[in-house]
């Protein structure tokens, strides 16, 4: 397969995390006999220095042009770069804020896994931790609350704010559809996550995804009331394979999910259209801190690859090479600082990326 990438390395530690993520492609179109074609593209904070935006029209012509796009983190440190004194609409998140509505990614997926090997870090109780969890949240992205109408006003000497919650059925059966098919790609069950007993944006929510489900009879669908869902994800996250949900839950969810793994180096993440096209990014954001020392965690970028095989290439058996290969490292005792524990070798970014990269044969 012939697969035209743009790349997007980002600020702080994203171009040393997306170097890796391009290694370990690199490798997986070695030994599978792919042909990848990466176009560099600016964004963020290395786009303001260059061109005086965070995101051009040329940058998101040719993200459109490539089949997927893949990033590092963007942005800095919000006390000493230069990019916060610019007024808001030309910071760093400006661009990628931009760039997502300029794509129509309305489908974000993050993946919450607790590794074995890693499950000193989660701070859920042992016995939970034991059993371990892997699923997938599929946040609807661009309508919902975030996106409603909205106002302040005084009435009678009191002030009083408004949003608008709308959903309509084209917006709901679109990432439904989505996330059924990834569904099929995992454990086949979906748990739809609404407030059905309040809102009749979430009944025709609920409406919708049981139409869609009828074209999936392989797939389990449950529903589950969101402050029910919020418990379930830290008394038995076992249960959940993909959590399907909108704007706001799903925000708020999948930080909770992210949390109880307790290792941020290592979540993923891509957004989605309505056609294979993705962008794929870490969850994590670009750690001035650690910027420049090469010993930022690639894992969550290199994760966020294996994403995109899977979801723009539909390459699944690359995927999992890529997934495995993580696994193998982290099972010989291979550690980033971040992921750290007594006993284990400590190594660095370019080392983790040439490990993961030995396990790919
Ligand atoms: P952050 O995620 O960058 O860092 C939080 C902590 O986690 C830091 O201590 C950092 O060193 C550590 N960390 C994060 N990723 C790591 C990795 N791969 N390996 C090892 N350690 C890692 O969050 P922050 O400090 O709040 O934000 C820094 C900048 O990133 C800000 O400008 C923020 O706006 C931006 N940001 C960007 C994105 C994005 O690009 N999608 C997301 C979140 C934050």
């Amino acid at each position: 397969m012939n697969m035209k990438i743009g790349v997007i390395k980002g600020d702080g530690i994203g171009p040393e995390i997306v170097d890796e993520a391009m290694k370990v492609l690199d490798r997986i179109a070695e030994v599978y006999g792919h042909s990848l074609s990466y176009t560099q593209l600016l964004m963020g904070g290395a786009s303001i220095d260059a061109n005086g935006v965070p995101l051009t029209e040329e940058t998101l012509e040719a993200a459109r042009e490539s089949d997927a796009v893949l990033m590092g983190s963007i942005g800095g440190d919000a006390k000493t770069s230069p990019w916060y004194q610019l007024e808001p609409s030309k910071r760093p998140e400006a661009g990628l804020l931009a760039l997502r509505k300029g794509l129509n990614l309305f489908a974000n997926l993050r993946p919450a896994v607790l590794y074995q090997e890693l499950k000193g870090a989660c701070p859920l109780k042992e016995e939970i931790a034991d059993r371990g969890f892997d699923m997938m949240i599929m946040r609807e992205l661009t309508g919902g609350l975030y996106f409603g109408e909205r106002s302040t006003r005084e009435e009678n000497g009191v002030l009083v704010a408004r949003d608008e919650l709308t959903y309509s059925e084209t917006e709901i059966r679109r990432i439904a559809k989505r996330g059924f098919d990834i569904a099929m790609k995992r454990r086949k069950k979906v748990t739809s996550v609404d407030k059905a007993n309040v809102l009749d944006s979430s009944r025709l929510w609920r409406k919708v995804v049981e139409e869609v489900a009828k074209d999936y009879p392989e797939v389990t669908l449950e529903h589950m009331l969101v402050d029910n869902c919020a418990m379930q994800l830290v008394k038995d996250p076992a249960q959940f394979d993909v959590i399907l949900t909108e704007n706001m839950f799903g925000d708020i969810l999948s930080d909770e999910a992210s949390m109880v793994t307790g290792s941020i180096g290592m979540l993923a993440s891509a957004s989605l259209n309505e056609t294979k096209f993705g962008l794929y990014e870490p969850s994590g954001g670009s750690a001035p801190d650690i910027a420049g020392q090469g010993i930022a965690n690639p894992i969550a970028t290199i994760l966020s690859a294996a994403m995109m095989l899977k979801y723009s290439f539909d390459l699944d058996e690359e995927a999992a090479a890529i997934e495995e290969a993580v696994s193998a490292v982290l099972k010989d005792g291979y550690r980033t600082i971040d992921i750290m524990s007594d006993g284990m070798k400590q190594i660095g970014t370019k080392e983790m990326g040439d490990r993961i990269c030995s396990y790919i044969k």
